[in-house]
């Protein structure tokens, strides 16, 4: 029987072309839940995707940033201990930080990665 081999789809999943579609597994699994197929070598997989928003935000220091909050979409001076107009505004930034970092590691997402902490 003919094997077909394996291979990585992008940072964040691997492809078994043993099916039709391919079935597409997170990089986190080591072998195809259908039929067993290994994961292709961890070496060969591509690069994180670069991080492509939120790192030049992060950058601007209050006094730079013209007196306005540091929020996405936030209009309203900020005050004079923080870059955000309020504490709602720097939490939402703290939650949409949060969940981007989780987004870009796949090891927090798979049900086997949970730690006892
Ligand atoms: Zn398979
Ligand atoms: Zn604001």
């Amino acid at each position: 029987m003919i094997q077909h081999r394996p291979r990585w789809i992008s940072y964040g999943n691997w492809g078994c072309a043993n099916h039709i579609p391919m079935a597409k597994i997170p990089s986190t699994v080591t072998s195809c839940w259908y039929c067993g197929t290994d994961r292709p070598a961890i070496d060969l997989r591509p690069a994180a995707p670069p991080r492509a928003y939120g790192q030049p935000r992060d950058q601007v220091l209050p006094e730079m940033s013209g007196g306005l909050c540091a929020w996405e979409g936030c209009k309203n001076p900020t005050t004079t201990q923080s870059k955000y107009c309020s504490r709602k505004c720097s939490n939402n930034n703290a939650r949409a930080r949060a969940a981007a970092r989780k987004e870009q590691s796949p090891e927090n997402a798979a049900p086997l990665a949970e730690s006892a902490e």
